[in-house]
């Protein structure tokens, strides 16, 4: 990975890198906990230029729409308050992080940390015009976060080497679209 430079206007969003998507959790996904080290990194070159870093988390209540039980597609992952819920322990997030929380309505889910959270609100508060983001899963939540920060007129980065996909054919569409939508690969 060749680390980006963050200047002013810049911001780093991390998705939902959570014990439950990672190898032991309810929803693993293959090698999800390496994308923690590459984070790490990043999170201090964030810190180091002033760039404020968000965090989002999966935060599903027991009988969540997503669920297998309820008709959803995922088996039941990140209930609220929950081990599997807490970020991997091993990311380093500083203490003055932001914290998206989705995924707690009764009647949708939000793969996108953009989906009805007030976060495009915050960013544009602070001036961010330029959002690098990682985490999990490339596929889903990451691709939904990229395309909704598109959407909402950010330049947006996606650090290939800091996410993983639920499946490798779900990674590589997911790159296709990115790239078509605007988004730049930082390899
Ligand atoms: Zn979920």
């Amino acid at each position: 990975m060749r680390e980006p430079t963050f200047r002013k206007g810049d911001a780093l969003l991390i998705v939902d890198v959570q014990n439950d998507f990672c190898p032991g959790g309810s929803l693993p996904i293959d090698e999800g906990d390496t994308v923690v080290p590459i984070l790490n990194e990043l999170i201090a070159a964030a810190e180091n230029a002033g760039a404020p870093v968000f965090v989002s988390r999966d935060w599903h209540p027991s009988n969540h729409p997503s669920f297998t039980p309820e008709g959803g597609a995922w088996p039941p992952h990140c209930l609220q308050d929950t081990e599997g819920a807490k970020f991997h322990p091993d990311l380093l997030l500083p203490a003055n992080v932001m914290l998206v929380t989705k995924g707690t309505r009764f009647d949708k889910d939000q793969h996108s940390a953009f989906d009805e959270t007030g976060l495009t609100g915050v960013l544009k508060r602070r001036e961010i015009r330029r959002i690098w983001i990682g985490g999990l899963a490339l596929d889903v939540c990451v691709r939904a976060t990229a395309l909704d920060a598109r959407k909402a007129g950010f330049q947006v980065h996606l650090i290939k080497a800091a996410t993983r996909p639920v499946t490798p054919e779900g990674g590589a569409d997911a790159l296709t679209e990115l790239t078509r939508a605007g988004v730049s690969i930082a390899e």
